[in-house]
């Protein structure tokens, strides 16, 4: 039997009108949803989501599995798509959902986890802090492109307009994977309150000082509001602890916040800053460095030859997916090379899917690519099982897999 210890914070922060972040923290059950959309909306959408969480997995029959997680995360989905075709006033609402659950993975205790969005759920191991769940915002995508450094990320001005979130479309791509849970281990579930505020090194610390959950998670959430409290800032820190030690929290833990009603402004992106950064200048002195130059030029060309050709990424050739070889948009002179072209057409793939595929999805090799690609082809065909990748972890920190994306059903209710 795996036992937590656990505490949370949530707070509206110095800037916002309201809080529309909302948590879960119930044995074997911890969740963040930072929810987003005009009027009430936002609130509206973070509770609807837990509430379908928590209705689905603590008052539903049976062991709880991954893949129970997963459908509860789609169920949420639908909930506010619906709610928001009925209610005029909350249009456009959407929210992340980042999630942890004991699961059963073949007859062990396990971690479920599921990410929707860029709430982050990170593990603290052996002193080191190690973000678990990819962020699906554009700067995550620029970053893993390579045309952003995360230090840049954590700063752009755009960097609150996601990719993936509950409440959008019909379908939503779901990561999930497990985890097995070892005493020691600490989880931070969080929403972007508080890591656009206080920066890795000191959400480590932090965490790594205080051994009472409930005072970390306060102090994270007071650290942020120091550091600026420009959001609402959530925090759900939990302790896998010994068997006879829980399950059970550290503290009375803050009840989930409640829908206000107070309007709000979230989705505005913040006016861009100008886009400058992305480009370096050469300067030089020809007849002081010519022959340094001439050096230079020979290692960059190589580097750009090896940055150009060697990877490759799944993009859209047409309405088809397609596979090339090379950097999406290509590098100085070299462009990108159809490798293979599949049977997957543009109209099977949820919105979120397209928007990746048109930016390329960058793979290592062409078996990742591929990969990628069955994997797709096995969440959208009917007839298919849904392969979804499972990695436990074993010791260590940085055994953790990446995601793996688990989307719906072909055939969405009408
Ligand atoms: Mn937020």
């Amino acid at each position: 039997m795996t036992a937590f210890a656990w505490g949370a914070a949530t707070d509206t922060g110095r800037v916002r009108p309201s809080n529309e972040d909302a948590y879960l923290a119930l044995p074997g059950l911890f969740a963040v949803a930072d929810g987003m959309g005009g009027h009430r909306g936002g609130s509206v959408a973070s509770a609807l989501a837990l509430e379908t969480l928590r209705g689905r997995l603590v008052d539903g029959d049976g062991p709880c599995t991954t893949d129970r997680l997963v459908l509860a995360v789609q169920e949420a989905n639908e909930v506010i798509v619906d709610r928001a075709a009925q209610d005029p006033e909350l249009l456009g609402m959407g929210t992340t959902l980042t999630a942890i659950a004991l699961v059963q993975l073949h007859d062990q205790a396990a971690l479920g986890v599921v990410n929707v969005g860029d709430s982050r759920l990170y593990l603290l191991k052996d002193g080191e802090l190690e973000q678990i769940t990819e962020d699906h915002s554009l700067v995550a995508t620029l970053e893993r492109q390579g045309r952003l450094t995360r230090e840049e990320a954590a700063v752009h001005p755009q960097r609150n307009i996601l990719t993936r979130a509950l409440g959008i479309d019909a379908r939503v791509m779901v990561d999930s994977w497990e985890i097995l849970p070892f005493v020691g281990d600490r989880y931070l579930l969080c929403s972007d309150g508080l890591y656009n505020e206080v920066d890795d090194r000191r959400i480590e610390a932090t965490l790594r000082k205080l051994a009472d959950p409930a005072e970390a998670a306060h102090e994270l959430v007071r650290l942020a509001n120091e550091a600026g409290g420009r959001d609402n800032i959530t925090c759900v820190v939990v302790d896998v602890v010994a068997e006879g030690d829980g399950p059970r929290p550290a503290a009375p833990a803050d009840p989930p916040a409640d829908p206000p009603a107070d309007p709000s402004t979230e989705l505005v992106a913040e006016p861009g800053r100008g886009t400058a950064r992305f480009r370096n200048q050469l300067t030089w002195r020809a007849a002081v460095f010519g022959l340094a130059f001439a050096a230079i030029i020979a290692v960059a060309s190589g580097a750009i030859l090896w940055a150009g050709t060697r990877t490759f990424y799944v993009g859209l050739d047409g309405d088809r997916v397609a596979i090339y070889r090379g950097q999406p948009g290509g590098v100085l002179w070299i462009e990108p090379t159809l490798a293979e072209t599949t049977d997957l057409h543009r109209d099977q793939l949820p919105e979120s899917v397209v928007i990746d595929l048109e930016a390329g999805k960058v793979e290592s090799s062409l078996d990742d690519a591929r990969a990628y690609v069955d994997n797709l082809r096995n969440q959208l065909l009917p007839g298919t099982p849904r392969s979804r990748g499972t990695t436990p972890t074993t010791a260590g920190p940085s055994t953790t897999s990446a995601p793996s994306t688990t989307d719906v059903p072909p055939d969405p209710p009408a």
